[in-house]
């Protein structure tokens, strides 16, 4: 039988425009890097996008290169997604980063862009994605080609946006000016990291996603869960993030240095909202109307219901705002 979803779904989550595209995201959207398919068997995976499904969440991201081994996230993904209505998720992928051995399998090659990404719809068991993204820029490979590429995969049908990562507001901008003359599709999305600790695509990029009418969706906003309350203290917790999976031996002390002390002083105004450290981290982000989107992860279902709550307040006020840019400047 088919699985059957909340009726109230639609209710409570915002949408919002990807630039001036047709293209709406929820304001929070879900990701599976690392998690689904890699720290995260598929159980999980699939309780998480379940609940992320029933609170309104329609857009899952993954790449051709998450999970464990490479690859295993879309696989994992895909077998949930096999009981999930197809017409009403938006699904991600991308390719840029190193995949498979030889000179085709890394880069923003058109050889690589278009292979890669048939081995994702084979994963997924997907006849499209929705978006799909050039995951970060290639030097050595023309611009020209890239985005040829992305047009080309968009007039077969295998997605039906295009998109750039890691890409600086330079970049974005030569690639934009590219399509514009090649009448290529266009940039619909761009996903940058963004988040309270990290504050970058503030000074070089969302003026140039603004002015193209490029969405932005930001990944990594809590900080891979370092903007969360389970930091706070001076032990790692067992299961999370930065004791089971980043493998450096100093993780402790990279919490405990100059780090810490910020994020309990930003603990202190999240109280103050009556909100969690993770939901006004979250709020923050989207208090730009530059930001479409905020791309969480999850390693349990209770994380989805914490950051999705975060919309009850999506207001700052002066005062909170120039306090928290006394802690983390501009
Ligand atoms: P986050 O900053 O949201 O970190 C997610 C992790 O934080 C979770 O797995 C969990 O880890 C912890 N967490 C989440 N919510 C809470 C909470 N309420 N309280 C406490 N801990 C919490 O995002 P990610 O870094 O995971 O990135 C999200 C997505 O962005 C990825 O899945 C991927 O789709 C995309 N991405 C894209 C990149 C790119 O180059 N384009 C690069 C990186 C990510 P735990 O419980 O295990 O500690």
């Amino acid at each position: 039988d088919a699985q059957q979803f909340a009726e109230n779904r639609y209710d409570s989550m915002q949408y919002r425009r990807s630039g001036r595209s047709g293209l709406q995201l929820p304001a929070i959207s879900l990701g599976a890097w690392e998690t689904f398919g890699g720290y995260r068997g598929e159980e999980i995976a699939r309780a998480c996008l379940y609940r992320a499904f029933d609170l309104g969440i329609t857009h899952f991201d993954l790449a051709n290169n998450y999970g464990r081994p490479p690859g295993n996230a879309e696989k994992v993904v895909g077998k949930v997604l096999k009981d999930m209505p197809r017409d009403e998720l938006i699904i991600s992928s991308k390719a840029g980063y190193y995949m498979w051995p030889g000179p085709y399998g890394d880069g923003l090659s058109k050889k690589y862009l278009v292979a890669s990404l048939d081995q994702s719809l084979k994963r997924l068991g997907l006849e499209y994605v929705d978006i799909f993204y050039a995951h970060r820029p290639d030097p050595e490979t023309p611009l020209e080609e890239t985005m040829a590429a992305l047009d080309l995969i968009v007039r077969q049908g295998k997605a039906l946006y295009v998109g750039v990562s890691n890409f600086p507001g330079d970049h974005l901008e030569q690639a934009v000016q590219i399509t514009k003359q090649m009448g290529l599709a266009p940039i619909t999305i761009h996903q940058p990291r963004y988040n309270m600790l990290d504050r970058k695509p503030e000074h070089n990029l969302f003026d140039h996603t603004v002015r193209n009418g490029i969405g932005v969706i930001t990944y990594s906003p809590l900080a891979q869960g370092l903007l969360s309350d389970k930091y706070l203290g001076d032990k790692l917790p067992e299961d999370s993030r930065a004791a089971a999976w980043w493998g450096r031996k100093n993780n402790e002390e990279v919490v405990r240095g100059e780090v810490q002390d910020k994020l309990n002083r930003l603990n202190s105004i999240a109280r103050e909202r009556g909100q969690t450290l993770a939901q006004m981290a979250l709020a923050w982000n989207l208090r730009l109307p530059a930001v479409t989107s905020v791309l969480i992860g999850a390693s349990k279902v209770e994380q989805i219901d914490e950051n999705v709550a975060a919309l009850k307040n999506l207001d700052f006020s002066a005062e909170e705002l120039k306090a928290i840019d006394e802690i983390v400047p501009y």
